[in-house]
């Protein structure tokens, strides 16, 4: 190879290859697997074909090529461990693939693995290896298809050919289901780089050091596994394929880390501009620059697929990988803010490829700069507080005379987590840099039974957790002052769309950046205490309020008024709910008189979708079955969504059929009623409580109300009966109208359904009325009758395609008897070099085909069309010694195949002199 390419460049050979052969380039998925609930982040490049290797799920095309984006720090691929101490794993990486859906197979796949890695990037054929299957348990037949086909590749070292059992080489998807042989490809990247040099290890293919480098993994999916471990063969067989992307760019820019590749150039570069080191003095500390990097990386991305910083699940994690990079980077001296600035370099650097970086840019920036202030906070004190108890672990070790390594307690752990934001992985980092260790199985019991005693592991991120501390002080000194009462600030969001109910509210305090105020800036991300609050705080699937905090200004001089922008409420603490929000305009002061006003418009939105959901609710039971229980719900102001329990997806006419029972519970004005009452009692009278939910003693109740003169039947009165704590409607008819949007699969054995009220159906209808009206307009048609029109239109393009189809290959063979005449004669071999305009490989082959009909014997030809070629040589050429490759790459083209077929690319340039090199290539090969 003459010029180094860029990681970008890398990327884009690997997808040009395959599209040239065939291959439709897919977009990565997102981080976050849709539908896939057991599943907590895509680990690689699998996970968005699984139901088409299933069988559930089609796709328009038969192969394809892609990068996808993955994230190994949890579950079962968790590579965390290895990130800052071996130069090739990542918790973020990109896994290149290609795909045969039911179309090639082994030997497409193998031969186009060598031809890229070899003739493509041309790396050395000795320094490569592949391995294949052999039961180790000798139940399943070895796979000595992929063997043979690896021998038989141009350059293949056959003993570099090696045999794994079912560890290595045998995937499967889950314990029954798809599976099959895999044929992984390692290099050999010289003694240097074997890390346990001096030991009595050997270094090999699967072994122990860093010598042999898995860049590549070819799986073969041919099995279906079925419970009793019976294997059958599929019918249809797949091929599914991961590159570490990072891996393959070091190799290619020769250097001996994914870190010194130019993916990580920008970042090292703000590193080092922030500390001052030079390169040496960076290599000299790699691992926290190399832990920095890695997070900033994933972090970025998760933040840009939707994953902020929290406290459970995909959340936390994002939580975990700013901290620990927070903390990495106060190794090197960078105590100030930072990660957003080597996040600006990630998003230079993968900004075009991935766009949903640049377009959550400011996101981004802003989530990693806020949690990094909410961590120094917290660091010192939990650090201390580790320091302490581990230094008890190592007195308590030493009077035991205990020689193996001690453990801190989990539930330890799980505190420092609580109450100073510690998060369990850099707890665990701090004992191990002193030779301890952290109980992982502690920490995850205590998290899960803070979970459930907090609420169904709801409130765990609605408490915010580090500062629930913070805010119960503030609570305490209002309370001793006379200005809360012993429950805290009242909560009523029943009624907050009555004004005159929060007006003259007192401000009772004041928070920015995690410290109490007396005023605030313009500016300002401040959160607002106020000693009653109709804001209503998410729960039961009901988002948030929004809306605006203003100051009452008596003397109605504007200027002197201030305003909040309130964007997000939550509990910080028992009793104590904050206010979320921006000061947007003036300075308001602790003690001011303010109004709290709740955006109505918005809230109304929200009802509709609130009482449409219970609506929804009873229709399912009618339609499918009581057992057609919810299993999640998002109210938003927007639309509605509910997850329910069934086994499978819904017939068209069992949603036309729901739907239609909303709207005509909505046509029949019932009445909402509301009321508080005993548990025991509303159980009692059979009202709906939601599996897994926890209730208090005392619950409020929404039923709705069969009303006279209705077509609902008035069975006691009460058509839905739910323990709900939503704010709803107070009579059915001003949902308006309701339409369901889909109806999908949310996981296993859960369906989900996306439906709109109100403004949002009204829009909806608007929406697509448009655009039939547009569709019915260039069809010059009628608005009913445009589905003929398209069926019509449909058929004659298909007509016109099989058309096109012929008359192409008619052109191409016309200007391809006009070429024969062209036939020359060197030596005795008859030689054709030809260009056919606006062809393309299919049709060339058929030529080449032609070619040798003509010319059965002393034949070689070579045909162009763009910068695809084909050449072919009849069989006793062969013998003599000439491959048609030899014709591709003797012109200077890429390619391979058959001795007697061969298909490659030309660089672009000048043809002709391609062309008039043949006759050449042809005498020289049998001199
Ligand atoms: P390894 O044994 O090196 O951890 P693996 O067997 O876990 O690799 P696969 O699951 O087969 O890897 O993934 C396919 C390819 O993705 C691997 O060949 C490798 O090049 C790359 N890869 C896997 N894990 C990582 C990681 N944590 N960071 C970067 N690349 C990775
Ligand atoms: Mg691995």
């Amino acid at each position: 190879m003459t010029k180094k390419l860029t990681g970008n460049q890398i990327r884009q050979t690997f997808i040009d290859f395959f599209v040239e052969h065939g291959h439709t380039t897919v977009p990565s998925m997102s981080l976050v697997p849709g539908g896939d609930a057991t599943l907590l982040f895509t680990n690689s490049g699998m996970v968005q074909f699984k139901d088409v290797f299933i069988g559930t799920d089609k796709k328009p095309y038969k192969r394809a090529v892609d990068s996808q984006k993955c994230l190994r720090v949890a579950g079962k691929h968790n590579d965390l461990e290895d990130v800052g101490r071996d130069d090739t794993h990542h918790t973020f990486f990109e896994m290149l693939g290609n795909w045969s859906f039911g179309d090639y197979y082994k030997k497409e796949a193998i031969a186009w693995s060598w031809q890229l890695l070899t003739d493509v990037w041309g790396l050395p054929k000795d320094k490569l290896y592949a391995t294949v299957f052999k039961d180790d348990k000798g139940d399943v037949p070895t796979d000595e298809e992929a063997a043979e086909i690896w021998r038989a590749q141009p350059g293949m070292n056959p003993d570099h050919v090696m045999y794994f059992g079912r560890k290595d080489n045998f995937w499967q998807m889950a314990e029954t289901g798809p599976c099959g042989p895999c044929s992984e490809i390692f290099i050999d990247l010289g003694e240097e780089r074997d890390n346990l040099r001096g030991t009595d290890h050997v270094c090999g293919v699967n072994g122990e050091c860093q010598r042999y480098l898995e860049i590549w993994n070819n799986v073969f999916i041919q099995y279906n596994l079925f419970e009793d471990g019976r294997l059958e063969p599929l019918p249809a067989k797949h091929v599914d394929t991961g590159m570490g992307f990072e891996r393959i760019v070091s190799i290619l820019q020769g250097v001996d880390s994914n870190y010194k590749t130019d993916l990580f150039k920008g970042s090292l570069d703000v590193l080092c501009s922030l500390t001052g080191h030079s390169e040496k003095e960076m290599l000299d500390n790699f691992t926290p620059y190399r832990v920095v990097c890695d997070h900033v990386r994933s972090a970025a991305f998760l933040i840009a697929d939707g994953v902020v910083p929290g406290n459970a699940g995909r959340n936390y994690v994002a939580r975990m990988i700013i901290r620990r990079a927070a903390r990495f980077g106060s190794k090197i001296g960078l105590n100030d803010p930072f990660l957003a600035k080597v996040a600006q370099a990630v998003i230079d650097q993968y900004g075009d490829f991935y766009p949903e970086l640049e377009k959550s840019k400011t996101s981004i920036f802003d989530n990693l700069t806020r949690e990094e202030i909410r961590f120094a906070r917290t660091v010192e004190a939990g650090t201390n507080h580790l320091e302490n108890l581990l230094s008890d672990l190592r007195a308590e070790n030493a009077r035991a005379e205990r020689s193996r390594s001690a453990v801190l307690d989990g539930h330890r752990a799980f505190d420092l987590y609580a109450t100073y934001g510690l998060p369990f992985e850099i707890s665990r980092d701090i004992a191990r840099e002193q030779g301890l260790d952290v109980d992982e199985q502690g920490f995850n019991e205590a998290k899960e039974e803070h979970a459930k005693a907090s609420g169904g592991g709801k409130a765990m991120g609605k408490l915010g957790g580090e500062d629930a501390e913070f805010f119960a002080g503030i609570l305490k000194d209002l309370q001793s002052k006379g200005k809360l009462g012993a429950h805290g600030v009242e909560y009523d969001p029943y009624n907050s769309t009555q004004v005159e109910k929060y007006t003259g509210l007192e401000v009772l305090a004041l928070v920015v950046n995690g410290e109490s105020v007396s005023s605030a800036e313009l500016d300002d991300q401040v959160e607002v205490i106020l000693p009653k609050t109709g804001f209503y705080i998410e729960a039961g699937g009901q988002v948030n309020d929004i809306g605006y905090i203003k100051s009452v200004t008596l003397s109605a001089v504007e200027a002197r008024g201030w305003q909040i922008e309130v964007t997000g409420m939550r509990r910080a603490s028992a009793g104590v709910i904050v206010h979320i929000g921006t000061v947007i305009s003036g300075h308001p002061k602790v003690g001011d008189k303010a109004v709290a006003e709740v955006d109505a418009v918005r809230r109304h939105n929200i009802m509709r979708n609130h009482t449409a959901t219970h609506l929804l609710h009873k229709a399912l039971h009618e339609v499918l079955s009581d057992q057609a229980k919810q299993a999640g719900s998002l109210v938003a102001p927007t639309h509605l969504r509910f997850d329910f329990n069934h086994p499978e997806a819904m017939t068209h006419e069992q949603i036309e059929r729901v739907e239609r029972m909303v709207n005509e519970a909505v046509a029949a004005d019932m009445p909402v009623h509301k009321e508080t009452k005993s548990l025991d009692e509303a159980k009692k009278e059979g009202a709906m409580a939601l599996f897994g939910e926890k209730y208090g003693e005392i619950v409020r109740t929404i039923s709705i109300l069969s009303s006279s003169g209705s077509e609902i039947p008035k069975e006691q009165g009460k058509y839905s009966y739910e323990l709900c704590g939503g704010t709803h409607l107070e009579r059915t008819s001003d949902i308006g109208a309701f339409i369901i949007v889909s109806e999908g699969s949310a996981a296993a054995g859960v369906r989900r359904i996306e439906a709109v009220t109100g403004r949002g159906a009204y829009e909806l209808i608007q929406k697509r009325f448009k655009t039939l009206k547009h569709a019915a307009a260039i069809l010059k048609s009628g608005v009913d009758e445009v589905p003929q029109k398209v069926e019509s239109g449909q058929n004659e393009i298909a007509e016109l395609k099989k058309e096109l189809a012929n008359l192409r290959i008619q052109s191409a063979l016309s200007s391809f008897v006009f070429h024969l005449n062209n036939v020359q004669t060197v030596k005795d071999v008859h030689v054709l070099a030809a260009e056919i305009p606006d062809s393309n490989a299919d049709a060339l082959r058929m030529l080449a085909d032609k070619f040798r009909e003509k010319y059965p014997k002393a034949g070689a030809a070579l045909l162009v069309t763009g910068s695809t070629v084909i050449a072919t040589v009849t069989e006793d050429l062969v013998k003599r010694g000439l491959k048609a490759g030899d014709l591709i790459t003797g012109i200077g083209g890429k390619g391979g195949g058959r001795p007697n077929m061969a298909q490659g690319s030309l660089p672009d340039g000048n043809v002709k002199d391609a062309l008039g090199k043949v006759a050449k290539v042809v005498e020289e090969k049998l001199k």
